[in-house]
């Protein structure tokens, strides 16, 4: 009997380890800082040493720790010279971040739609949608895998556009033997306590090969200054803010980082476990892995398909709905992230912004920008199909191993092949409720 029903839950209490997995060398690690911080002294040696290792995990030569993946990317929105009125590339189907750092910059988001197959940014519609206000394009690697950067790489050097890595979801993962953060021109990566990276709290790295984009962010970063070695000259060359990391964030990440190759392996490990534990059960699409990437699944994407049992006549949403209630009841924590295409929400409808319309009224941008929905049909699809897995209590990283995928595996089985009658029955009750004529009472 399901969960749900009063039967007794596949995954019992505790027996999966929430993510970030904290280890003593980490407690240490923060310890160590807060006796080593010097506070009227930047930039602090562990923040130093944060940015010194993720250079060296990247191969990037310039490094900066952040306060948090939103302030990273802004930084290198800036860094790209993207200024008021210009447009930026974005995938449709992402965290809202990825868009609203160019809005930080007084610059318009145009977004591009999903390929179906790696629910990354399709390239062959990056191209299509190049103006000439276009300065920059964002590439994220969505759940754990690279987007496609040769595609892109090729597209923006031939227009000679920036290409910014949205490296939140992925650090740890690879493109052609190549890391995440080092695969586009420049990248910000979130340290959010849930990333595959933590800062257990909040933190963010950015990384570029170039030394004018590394000042300009490093501006952007400390309140428009310059930081020549010594001291402050408290001259503000530009509009900045305070973006630097909390120290002992920068601790718990950088001792993390130490871990990250072989945490990156159990990921890959549990996620190619899963997705072959998953293979035979209908109604739901595992996620796909193309030749030469690896993916480290900070989410384990799920599409629901109940036309594979089937049920055509059923809606998706009922459908995922029934199954979203069922896993969770049997102990799996799962759960939708986003609802819609981020060009949907309110903010990218009502386009208020800043007040009065910036700035897309700001008199630089191109006019009459609106943002419709329908034009990102395969975004869409997947908003509407997708389930995830991973993040911070279905984590797919270590402690957790292939008995736990096998527990997962084991909910797949119960909900949608044992149990499937029950589920299906609750599908059919969301759908007749959600169809049913509001009441007001
Ligand atoms: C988490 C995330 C961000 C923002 O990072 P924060 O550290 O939370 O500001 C940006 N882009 C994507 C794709 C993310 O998942």
């Amino acid at each position: 009997m399901l969960a749900l029903d009063g039967g007794s839950p596949v995954i019992g209490k505790g027996q999966v380890a929430p993510w970030p997995h904290i280890v003593d060398d980490d407690r240490a690690a923060v310890l160590r800082a807060m006796d080593d911080a010097t506070p009227w002294h930047w930039p602090m040696r562990t923040v130093q040493e944060l940015e010194d290792a993720w250079a060296e995990f990247t191969g990037m030569p310039y490094v900066l720790a952040a306060n948090s993946g939103t302030a990273a990317l802004h930084m290198a929105i800036a860094a790209a010279g993207v200024e008021p009125g210009d447009e930026v590339l974005v995938p449709a189907d992402t965290f809202l971040a990825s868009a609203s750092c160019v809005l930080q910059a007084n610059a318009v988001p145009v977004f591009v739609d999903s390929d179906p197959e790696t629910f990354t940014v399709d390239p062959a519609l990056v191209a299509e949608r190049i103006t000439p206000r276009t300065r920059a394009v964002v590439a994220v690697d969505l759940n754990g895998l690279p987007a496609d950067y040769d595609a892109l790489a090729g597209i923006t050097r031939r227009h000679g556009l920036t290409l910014i890595e949205d490296a939140a979801q992925a650090h740890g993962a690879t493109y052609h033997g190549r890391p995440v953060g080092s695969l586009g021109d420049m990248s910000g990566a979130s340290l959010n306590g849930s990333k595959t990276l933590s800062a257990l709290g909040e933190g963010g790295l950015f990384a570029t090969r170039d030394a004018e984009q590394f000042k300009l962010a490093r501006r952007v970063l400390m309140f428009g200054e310059e930081l020549p070695g010594q001291g402050r000259d408290y001259n503000a060359r530009i509009m900045g803010w305070n973006y630097r990391i909390d120290v002992l964030a920068a601790a718990f990440a950088r001792s993390q980082l130490g871990r990250l190759e072989e945490m990156s392996r159990v990921r890959r490990e549990n996620g190619a476990a899963l997705t072959e534990a998953l293979a035979g059960i209908p109604g739901i699409r595992p996620p796909a892995v193309p030749e030469g990437m690896t993916h480290v699944y900070f989410f384990y994407p799920l599409l629901v398909r109940p036309e594979d049992l089937g049920l055509d006549d059923l809606p998706v949403a009922a459908f995922r709905d029934a199954v979203e209630k069922a896993v969770n009841a049997e102990g799996l924590g799962i759960m939708r992230w986003q609802h819609q295409p981020v060009p949907a929400q309110t903010l990218f409808q009502e386009r208020r912004g800043y007040g009065r319309g910036c700035p897309w009224t700001c008199g630089h941008a191109e006019p009459g920008r609106v943002y419709r929905p329908e034009e990102y049909p395969v975004a869409e699809d997947i908003c509407r199909r997708r389930l995830v897995l991973g993040q911070s209590f279905s984590s797919l990283g270590p402690p957790n191993d292939l008995a736990t995928m096998r527990a997962f595996a084991d909910v797949f089985h119960k909900v949608l092949v044992e149990e499937r009658d029950a589920v299906v029955s609750l599908a059919r009750r969301i759908a007749a409720e959600s169809a049913e004529p509001a009441h007001t009472p």
